[in-house]
This record gives C-alpha cells, sequence and structure tokens, in this order.
C-alpha cells in the first residue's frame, strides 16, 4: 500500500482524505526582460527557492536553471488551503503575529 505524505508539513496523508497534487512550472524566460521586470521575477523565483529549499536533495539535483521544470508536490488538506492562497509563499506576516501585550 502506497503512502504519501504531504510535501510541506510531512503529514503522512490519509488514503481515505483527498491528496492534493500541486504542479508548479518553472520556466526561464527566454529573452532578456527590461530591469523592472527583472527585479519582479527574482522576487518570485526567491519564494520558489524557498519552497525548493525544502525538497529532498535528489529532486534538486534533476532541476535545472535553464529549462522549464514542472515540479509536483503532494498536499495535504490543510497545506493545499495555504498553497492555493499564497501560492508563492507570502503568507501575512500579521496572521501568525498577534502581539501578547
Ligand atoms: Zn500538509
Amino acid at each position: 500500500m502506497i503512502h504519501y505524505s504531504c510535501d510541506r508539513c510531512k503529514r503522512v496523508l490519509d488514503p481515505e482524505d483527498s491528496r492534493f497534487l500541486i504542479r508548479v512550472e518553472v520556466t526561464a524566460p527566454l529573452e532578456p526582460v527590461a530591469d523592472e521586470d527583472y527585479e519582479d521575477d527574482r522576487d518570485h523565483l526567491a519564494e520558489i527557492d524557498d519552497i525548493l529549499e525544502r525538497l529532498e536533495p535528489d529532486e534538486l539535483e534533476s532541476l535545472s536553471e535553464d529549462v522549464g521544470r514542472v515540479l509536483r508536490y503532494d498536499l495535504c488538506r490543510d497545506c493545499y488551503r495555504k498553497f492555493i492562497q499564497f501560492p508563492v509563499g507570502r503568507e501575512p506576516a500579521e496572521q501568525f503575529g498577534f502581539s501578547e501585550n
């Protein structure tokens, strides 16, 4: 029996619960872009880098900066809901930052 685990929180996914498969297509622009656009792209790439850092080393090894890649993630329901709201990882700080004064 195949067990899937969530790529985000590492929780073993219940086969009877929903498993969400996320496909992230990463492509490098073929043409040079204007500096402003490039900055914007850099920002998103940094976020993706952040995600990639949580991947297994051999998954990283198969990545190339030169060609597009489709990354696949198995997510549990909770992580899927977070992902789909903030696909590049920009969760609002205030969501977690309740002060305790
Ligand atoms: Zn999860």
